[in-house]
């Protein structure tokens, strides 16, 4: 007997229809003589249309109000789901993150989980029952719920597997693998056998939506080896582990993410420690900084720019206003701007992947802004507009398959 966790997101479960079909995969997997966590994600856009009717009440609203909010969208999940395996004769029982011992810390909207108290779990698989999870979300010291952010479910199934030394851990999804770009934007795109957790991180924090980056991070940290499968169609997925026997790609996928805002202050006084007064306040804040780009001083001044994050681009913003050195530097915002990422732990060792990037950018009149790279992944930041022709020119340049 073995025990699977296997979770479902929102276009998965998003009518009553797929719920159905949900009870089905995992029913039959209990049916094998299997253990079986289920971990669900709110249904469809559940999520994003909360997120528009607190809009419509107060646009800046406290993130603990919005962690309130946005769980209610697991709960009604959860509960469908267990709803649809009683309906098809099997035992089990639906349980709210902190049920089934989500602790975290109190970083509402983006929550890390400090421990799960896995007592309950345990319990209701020992009485056989099916347990159906909530997913993205968890519960502070301070007894309040919090989230884990967008795409936070993931996280909330590898961390169960994790802690239970589950078998297996399957993310099914709305399509049955990772791909070497994303296959609804890019027609050529491959599907992957295997990817290694450093490849497969990038590719999540570089835009790949189909796994969640904290998911990756927690499967690499507790040796989870993670399939990505579809829900809909029956065929082995991609699995995500420690190594591949692949033939050595040279790159293993093309991202783009067009959430991320550029932020430029243009002026500075050039004395030593602005830019370290600079990034350790936004991480003091939690404001992740991505592509840092400081232009050579002149005149006594100089410019840095930085991409962070949009939703935390308003936040970024106010903290470079209260530099006390900030003086008459002009901070700019701009949200027209994408990423681009190749990613590849074979590029390491092959000089030509940033040319044959740019040239493919350069065929396809893209202008690049900002450059950023490391051993296994090179970004460049464009004009949004051009997002979706970057990724397939790029793809393309990589990946010529006809
Ligand atoms: P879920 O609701 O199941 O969590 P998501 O919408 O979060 O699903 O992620 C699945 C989506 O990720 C796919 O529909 C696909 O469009 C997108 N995606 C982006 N990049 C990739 C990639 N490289 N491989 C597979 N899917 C990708
Ligand atoms: N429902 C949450 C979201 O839309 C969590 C998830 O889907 O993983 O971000
Ligand atoms: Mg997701």
């Amino acid at each position: 007997m073995s025990l699977i966790v296997q979770k479902f997101g929102g276009s998965s479960v998003a009518n009553a229809e797929r719920v159905m079909n949900v009870a089905k995969i995992v029913t039959d997997t209990y049916k094998q003589g299997n253990s079986v966590v289920v971990v669900v994600s709110a249904q469809g856009d559940t999520t994003d249309d909360l997120i528009e009717k607190a809009k419509e009440i107060n646009t800046n609203p406290s993130k603990r109000e919005m962690d309130m909010l946005l769980t209610s969208g697991e709960q009604i999940s959860i509960a469908l789901l267990a709803m649809a395996i009683e309906k098809l004769g099997y035992p089990v029982i639906s349980l709210l993150g902190w049920q089934a011992g989500f602790l975290t810390n109190s970083v509402y909207s983006s929550a890390r989980i400090k421990k799960i108290d896995s007592a309950r779990l345990k319990t209701e698989i020992d009485n056989k029952k099916i347990v159906v999870v909530a997913g993205f979300q968890g519960l502070n010291s301070a007894e309040d719920m919090t989230t884990l952010g967008r795409g936070g479910s993931d996280t909330s199934a590898v961390a169960i597997a994790a802690a239970l030394h589950a078998d297996k851990c399957q993310i099914y999804t709305d399509v049955d693998g990772v791909y070497t770009a994303d296959p609804r934007k890019v027609k050529n795109a491959v599907r992957l056998k295997e990817i290694t957790y450093d490849e497969m991180l990038e590719l999540a924090t570089l835009g790949a939506q189909v796994l969640n980056n904290r998911s990756v991070e927690m499967a690499k940290k507790y040796n989870v080896e993670v399939e990505v499968i579809s829900s809909l169609n029956p065929i082995p997925g991609t699995i995500v582990k420690e190594s591949t026997k692949m033939e050595k790609m040279l790159i293993r996928g093309v991202t783009k993410d067009t959430d991320t805002s550029r932020i430029s202050i243009v002026g500075l006084t050039d004395v030593p420690g602005v830019a370290f007064k600079i990034f350790s306040l936004l991480a003091a804040k939690n404001i992740n900084v991505d592509i840092i780009l400081q232009s050579v001083g002149r005149d006594n001044t100089k410019d840095i720019a930085f991409t962070v994050g949009t939703k935390d681009a308003d936040e970024a913003v106010k903290a470079c206003e209260s530099l006390p050195f900030i003086g008459d530097a002009k901070i700019v915002r701009d949200d027209s701007v994408a990423k681009i990422s190749v990613v590849g732990a074979g590029m390491e060792t092959h000089p030509g992947t940033a040319s044959t990037m740019f040239e493919a950018l350069f065929n396809a009149d893209i202008n690049i802004q900002m450059i950023s790279t490391s051993e296994i992944k090179i970004s460049v930041l464009i004009d949004k507009k051009d997002a979706d022709r970057a990724v397939s020119a790029v793809h393309e340049a990589f990946f010529n398959v006809d």
